[in-house]
């Protein structure tokens, strides 16, 4: 059993900014485990990490099920539930900020420590896309379903179909058409993001991961982001690491952005470089870098965690800060 002395921090990227990235939840452990010049590093067991502060619910949820010996696929499926379940978040699940159509269409994405995956795209109308993604992976031979027939397949399965448009959200909406109606979505930035991507590494030191989201708000209709994409917005390598990504999905999708800072892990950079070094990636591919916001949460089989994002207003260069700068409000669980 792991030491009952944990701490949850909510880490900000730039606090100045008030930018939350990452939400991480792990025993208390030496320096020694965070240090990537140390060699052999004691692994830390078990870790919850999520992004944003919704992650923190999220950690809060999972910490149970890994504590007690339980499987990190169960635990993150169960971390992202409940933001999914939340009407007061604005980007995944109930509550999800609609299409320009005025439909919520979700997308969502899981892998476990075997490398199994399974994904849903443009779903509507069902409360947790991450279960149905589950499914996916477990009850079938693919990995991806796709609008009505992801539909069509969880109801089979079992879940219900509900209205998932809030009067809060569909108000929002209004407003916005009638304000911008004529123009494209509008760019992810840091009034209109919050995927939730979550990792969990359990005590048998095995990893998986979730990400679910409602997309980009007012998308064009049949719009589909990097969340439910395995590699872009979701990848885990139980032999090295996973990472999870959250903001413009068009930008995470041209750099393969978390396959990527897989593959920097197992070159040997710990989370935090191979977060930063992936953020670069996707800076040389996209010229409007400027004005969108990207982020990536990574952690390694160590147990080493961290994290990078580039938003508008940022100053790009002064963006490096260690992990251990970052902690902006550490708490007991
Ligand atoms: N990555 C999501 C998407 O592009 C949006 C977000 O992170 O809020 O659909």
């Amino acid at each position: 059993m792991p030491d009952r002395r944990t701490f949850l921090k909510s880490s900000a990227l730039g606090a100045a900014a008030g930018l939350p990235l990452l939400a991480a939840c792990a025993p208390e452990t030496p320096d020694v485990a965070q240090d990537p010049d140390e060699g052999a590093v004691a692994p830390i067991r078990p870790v919850a990490l999520s992004t944003w502060n919704h992650g923190l619910a999220a950690n809060r949820e999972a910490w149970p099920i890994l504590e007690s010996g339980g499987r990190a696929l169960d635990a993150v499926e169960a971390g992202v539930r409940v933001p999914e379940a939340d009407p007061a978040i604005t980007s995944v699940g109930y509550g999800g900020a609609p299409d320009r159509e005025g439909h919520v269409t979700l997308d969502a994405c899981i892998m476990d420590e075997a490398g199994r995956c399974g994904s849903v795209a443009f779903l509507r109308e069902i409360l947790h896309p991450i279960s149905v993604a589950r499914r996916v992976m477990e009850e079938t031979p693919h990995v991806m379903l796709v609008g009505q027939g992801a539909q069509d397949f969880a109801v089979a399965q079992g879940f219900e179909r509900q209205n998932l448009l809030t009067p809060e959200a569909e108000a929002n909406w209004r407003t916005w058409l009638e304000r911008n109606g004529e123009t494209g979505p509008p760019p992810v930035n840091t009034e209109n993001h919050d995927t939730i991507g979550m990792l969990t590494l359990d005590m048998d030191g095995n990893l998986s991961g979730a990400c679910t989201t409602s997309g980009a708000a007012y998308k064009l209709h049949g719009r589909v982001g990097d969340s439910p994409i395995i590699g872009a917005g979701l990848y885990v390598d139980n032999a090295v690491g996973g990472a999870t990504a959250t903001g413009w999905g068009e930008a995470v999708i041209r750099a393969v952005g978390c396959f990527l800072v897989v593959e920097l892990m197992r070159q040997g950079h710990p989370p935090q470089e191979a977060c930063r070094l992936a953020v670069e990636r996707v800076i040389e591919k996209n010229p409007d870098w400027q004005e969108i916001q990207v982020g990536f949460i990574a952690l390694d089989r160590q147990g080493r965690y961290g994290g990078y994002c580039i938003a508008p207003g940022f100053d790009y260069a002064v963006k490096t800060p260690d992990i251990d700068e970052l902690v902006d409000a550490p708490s007991r669980l």
